[in-house]
């Protein structure tokens, strides 16, 4: 069996791993169209702001590394277009060797997606960057000790966003943040959680333009200068975009069928509408578990567990994907906060009627000096009618994320107030208290439907 895989990044990376288990007498053929394998911007900020000091050791693998267990690594070649009928791709190599095509019996893409540009005045001027890939990585990391960049402005606050908004504050350079939305990182936190991180954010330098929407961007000699919102003006010396992202997928619209967004539709194989070609990663959709709708849920995790699935089915669909739940995590200054499923201000979005409690207590028994014992602020969503859980989110200066991880096992397990008021969860005053707070908010949304 001959396998092409299309893209290093997280998708591309694990169904290559997958296929050397399952198959290891398969002949796999991995592309990359930029001259470096298995960049992961997940790393970025680690980079940019030093922790992590060389740029390529940002990754899961090198082409060597991958050579030497026998899988045949393309770098700086494209896969430009897909015969499904033949089996044969084209690849363009931009090292210079002539242009081929390549015969396959499966195929798996996981060619991810682009930063989108909003369609403004200017947007072609020099010094409006965006932050994905190592490329970016390089340019960003640049202007992170320019003596010329005092003010940037951060378009979007996504997790992305966010982190670009710390990176550069931490480097001392005033830094406003341009969001449509009226809060910051609305999609990931509720407002309990973004006014205390708004107000945090602001004490390190970074203002938040929340509810504008952008206009356009002025400069001057071909660099920016100015971004322009319907409410206000903001001094640029450089501008990151990070407005969301689009599918990689123009290239596929005449070969395989797309939905309206540009996401390759795949079935829960991650079987495309071609016989024998998989599509996984920041491309297509994701079963999201709690609704078991599809959205568009651009995580590594995901991308890796989908392209795990996709090598697993490589042969015949057999391992059916349960979804995902969206879960993730981060960092502000301070706070650490993470998420997962269903929260108050995206319920509309997925249809559903939920309900929420939110509680604050100590990490730890009041005992404990305050000094080593943060405020913890959890919440915790549900389906009135089902008493399901459907989310939380969590956010504290102490490390609580881990405790979103066993509400994201709880929705798959479609737990309910009742199974997670007394769920045994370990005590010990080191760690936490008595009664985890997941215990107490269970136990809250329990006595609010007694009222
Ligand atoms: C700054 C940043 C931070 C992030 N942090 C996190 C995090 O902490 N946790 C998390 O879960 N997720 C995070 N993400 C999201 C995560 O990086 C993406 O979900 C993930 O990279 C998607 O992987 P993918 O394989 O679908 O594609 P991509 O990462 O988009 O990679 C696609 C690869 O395919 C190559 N390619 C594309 N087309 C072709 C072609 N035709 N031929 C050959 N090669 C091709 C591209 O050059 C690229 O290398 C972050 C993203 C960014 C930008």
């Amino acid at each position: 069996m001959k396998v092409i895989v299309v893209g290093s990044s997280h998708g591309g990376y694990e169904a290559v791993r997958q296929l050397l288990l399952d198959h290891p007498e398969a002949e796999i053929q991995w592309y990359e169209k930029g001259d470096f394998v298995s960049f992961l911007s997940c790393g970025m900020q680690l980079y940019l702001e030093g922790t992590v000091k060389d740029v390529n050791n940002v990754r899961y693998a090198t082409a060597e590394g991958m050579r030497a267990q026998g899988v045949h690594v393309f770098v700086q070649q494209e896969i430009t277009s897909i015969d499904p009928k033949a089996h044969e791709v084209t690849v363009v190599d931009h090292g210079g060797d002539q242009n081929r095509t390549e015969h396959y019996d499966k195929l798996i893409l996981s060619a991810g997606a682009v930063p989108a540009q909003i369609p403004v005045p200017g947007k072609d001027l020099e010094n409006i960057y965006a932050m994905r890939g190592r490329d970016w990585a390089i340019k960003l990391k640049a202007k992170t000790v320019d003596p010329n960049v005092k003010n940037v402005v951060v378009i979007g606050s996504g997790y992305i966003g966010i982190e670009a908004a710390e990176v550069f504050a931490e480097a001392g350079m005033h830094v406003t943040i341009v969001e449509l939305l009226p809060r910051l990182l609305s999609i990931y936190l509720d407002e309990e959680f973004t006014s205390i991180l708004t107000k945090t954010m602001a004490e390190h330098g970074i203002f938040a333009a929340t509810g504008q929407s952008l206009k356009a961007f002025e400069g001057k000699d071909g660099k920016v200068q100015k971004v322009i919102t319907d409410q206000g003006e903001y001094a640029a010396d450089l501008v990151i975009e990070t407005a969301g992202i689009k599918p990689n997928t123009r290239w596929l619209r005449e070969t395989l069928d797309l939905d309206q967004r540009g996401h390759i539709k795949v079935d829960d194989y991650f079987q495309t509408s071609a016989p024998d070609v998989f599509a996984v990663g920041d491309a297509v959709m994701a079963k999201f578990q709690a609704t078991g709708t599809q959205a568009p849920i651009a995580l590594a995790t995901v991308a890796r567990r989908q392209g795990r699935f996709a090598a697993m089915n490589i042969e015949k669909p057999v391992h059916k994907f349960p979804g995902v739940l969206g879960s993730s995590a981060l960092s502000v200054f301070d706070y650490k906060f993470a998420s997962t499923g269903i929260k108050q201000g995206t319920a509309d979005n997925y249809g559903v009627t939920v309900k929420s409690v939110f509680v604050t207590d100590t990490k730890r028994p009041a005992f404990v000096p305050a000094a080593e014992n943060p405020e913890v602020y959890f919440k915790l969503t549900y389906e009135p009618a089902t008493r399901r859980v459907m989310g939380a989110q969590i956010m504290s200066k102490g490390d609580v994320t881990a405790n979103i991880n066993a509400i994201s096992v709880a929705i798959q397990a479609e737990m309910t107030i009742d199974d997670l008021a007394y769920a045994d969860f370990f005590f010990q005053p080191g760690f936490d208290r008595p009664w985890n707070i997941m215990n107490i908010a269970a136990q809250k949304a329990i006595r609010t439907e007694m009222n």
